[in-house]
């Protein structure tokens, strides 16, 4: 099939994307990126909007930039494969390497993976798992949006019809860890587990076991309250993870299926965790 038709504008800079977003009366002005996500629904006509906004070449999206020894921040025009390359934030590093094939890494954006909003999708998941900030702007505002809240349901997100994310900022966990099961490599993960340690707190999240990345609440507060982290205490937090989420199974994975998964996955990432902190605090002393 081929698309509908569309006006096609490239914007200069952020705030002539914006104002080409609130201009258009329907409001189905979409930005296309990377278009590793938007050009296949238009192909399919899933997304049939009247203009697209190429924002590919407005200057100053593409970087990322150490705000300090513990904090960065990405443009949302940085592709998955300079995640993939940067070393100032090894799990985005990790996550980004397990996103499709390298032609789609390469083309594909942070900025269009968190507006996507794909559920199965790595990075969501390892931005929940920071507690990343998106930075947002519209015609007439600028704001920040935590991660959690940017995420609304499945290729559903909270951004306005006129908004757009200019960048994420995010501290760098001190210990992390990163797991999926594909059944292909390349494939988008049957279940994916984040775990971040920011000021001695572990955030876990979950991809692929809901409408939107989840965090693993019963889990933090197991790994939080109780020291240390040892493997019994690992696999205690990976059975509450398990629990507390309902998967839906579909032809690739049982709903049962996906909660061993999950379970697995997050006794894997706990562990690894904890060998993180180990070897840190002996390298220290
Ligand atoms: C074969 C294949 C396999 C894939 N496998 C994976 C995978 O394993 N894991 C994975 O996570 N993804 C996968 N993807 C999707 C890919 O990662 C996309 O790059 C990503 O989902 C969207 O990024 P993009 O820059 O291409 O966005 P686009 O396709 O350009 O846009 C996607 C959506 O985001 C909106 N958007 C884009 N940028 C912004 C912005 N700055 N502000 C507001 N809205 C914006 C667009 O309007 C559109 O609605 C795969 C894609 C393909 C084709």
């Amino acid at each position: 099939m081929k698309p509908a038709p569309f006006d096609y504008v490239v914007a200069a800079s952020s705030d002539e994307a914006v104002r080409y977003l609130g201009e258009v009366e329907d409001k189905t002005a979409k930005i296309i990126a990377g278009g590793q996500s938007l050009v296949p629904l238009l192909a399919l006509r899933l997304a049939r909007p009247s203009l697209l906004v190429d924002i590919n070449r407005i200057p100053g999206l593409a970087t990322i930039e150490r705000l300090s020894k513990t904090s960065v921040r990405i443009g949302a025009l940085v592709s998955h494969r300079m995640l993939c390359e940067q070393m100032a934030f090894p799990l985005l590093s990790e996550a980004a390497s397990w996103i499709g094939h390298e032609a789609i890494r390469t083309r594909g954006t942070i900025g269009g993976s968190l507006a996507h909003s794909d559920p199965a999708a790595e990075l969501p998941v390892v931005a929940v798992a920071v507690g990343m900030v998106v930075e947002v702007i519209s015609p007439l505002s600028r704001r920040t949006i935590g991660a959690e809240d940017l995420f609304v349901g499945t290729l559903e997100n909270s951004l306005a019809d006129d908004e757009m994310i200019v960048a994420v900022e995010a501290r760098l966990p001190e210990h992390w860890a990163f797991a999926e099961y594909a059944r292909r490599h390349g494939d988008f993960g049957l279940v994916t587990v984040a775990a971040a340690e920011v000021d001695g707190k572990i955030r876990i999240a979950l991809g692929g076991v809901g409408n939107k990345p989840l965090r693993a609440l019963e889990s933090e507060a197991l790994v939080n309250d109780a020291n240390p982290l040892d493997d019994r205490l690992a696999e205690k937090a990976a059975r509450a993870a398990a629990s507390a989420v309902t998967p839906n199974g579909d032809f690739h994975g049982s709903a049962s299926y996906r909660g061993g998964l999950v379970e697995e996955l997050v006794g894997r990432v706990l562990r690894q965790l904890a060998s993180s902190r180990q070897s840190a605090s002996e390298s220290r002393s």
